[in-house]
C-alpha cells in the first residue's frame, strides 16, 4: 500500500515529518510519496523554487527508507490538483493497488469543497491525521461521507484499492512554515524546527531572508 502527502513544503519541517512518519508506520506503508505542489489553488503561491523545495524535502528525507520524494506535480504545468495527481498515479500503479491520501483535520474538514471529491474516493482511500484534541468535522457533507465511508481497522485499507475513509491519531506539533520564514526574514533561526539539513540548505540558497 502507498501514501502519499502532498503540501507547499515551503520549506518542509517536523510539523510535516512527524506525523506522515507515524502514519508510515502506523499503516504499515510500503511507501509514503511526499509531494510538492506546483502550483497552489487555493492558498499563497511557495516563495521557494520547485527545485529547492525538492532538495529541501530529499535532504530531510536522506536516510529514512520508504520515504520519498515524487515530482509529479513539479512536472505538470498549472495548477496542482489533487484528482489530476491521483490519476497520474493510478496510471503507474494500475488500478488495484491501495492507495492512502493523508490529510490533515483541518483539510478534511473542507474536503467536501475540493475539485470531485467523490471522483478522489473513487482512487484513493482518504487517511485524516487527527491531532488528539481535535473536534470532529461540522460540514454535514463531510458528515455523510463518514457515514458511508469510515473504517476504524486501517487494514480494511488493505484490502480494497481505494474508498476509505480512516482517521489517525497524530502528534501534533504546532509548527508551521509561515512561522519559520517569518522567523528567518527578522534573522532568527528556527533550528529543531525543521533538519538541520533542511536548514543548511536555506542558509546557501539566502530563502526566506
Ligand atoms: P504554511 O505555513 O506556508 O501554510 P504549512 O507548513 O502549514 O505551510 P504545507 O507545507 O502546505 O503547510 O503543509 C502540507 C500539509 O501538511 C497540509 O495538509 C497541512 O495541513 C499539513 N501540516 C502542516 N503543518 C502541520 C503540522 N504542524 N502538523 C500537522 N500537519 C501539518
Amino acid at each position: 500500500m502507498i501514501g502519499i502527502f502532498g503540501g507547499t513544503f515551503d520549506p518542509i519541517h517536523f510539523g510535516h515529518l512527524r506525523p506522515a512518519f507515524e502514519v508510515y508506520q502506523a499503516l504499515g506503508l510500503d511507501e509514503l510519496r511526499l509531494i510538492p505542489l506546483n502550483q497552489a489553488v487555493h492558498r499563497a503561491q511557495p516563495q521557494a523554487s520547485g527545485e529547492v523545495r525538492l532538495r529541501m524535502l530529499a535532504a530531510a528525507l536522506a536516510g529514512q527508507a520508504g520515504l520519498v520524494v515524487d515530482r509529479r506535480e513539479l512536472d505538470r504545468a498549472g495548477p496542482s490538483r489533487t484528482l489530476d495527481t491521483l490519476l497520474s498515479l493510478r496510471a503507474e500503479l494500475g488500478e488495484q493497488r491501495p492507495l492512502c491520501l493523508l490529510v490533515g483535520g483541518d483539510a478534511f474538514e473542507h474536503f467536501a469543497d475540493w475539485h470531485q471529491p467523490e471522483q478522489i474516493l473513487r482512487l484513493a482511500h482518504l487517511v485524516v491525521m487527527r491531532r488528539p484534541e481535535a473536534a470532529a468535522p461540522s460540514d454535514p457533507r463531510v458528515l455523510a461521507m463518514l457515514a458511508e465511508r469510515q473504517t476504524t481497522e486501517s487494514a480494511a485499507l488493505h484490502q480494497a484499492p481505494a474508498g476509505a475513509i480512516c482517521y489517525q491519531d497524530v502528534t501534533q506539533l504546532a509548527i508551521s512554515a509561515t512561522a519559520i520564514r517569518a522567523s528567518l526574514a527578522r534573522g532568527q533561526s528556527p533550528r529543531y524546527l525543521l533538519p538541520d539539513a533542511v536548514l543548511e540548505i536555506i542558509h546557501l540558497t539566502g530563502l526566506y531572508t
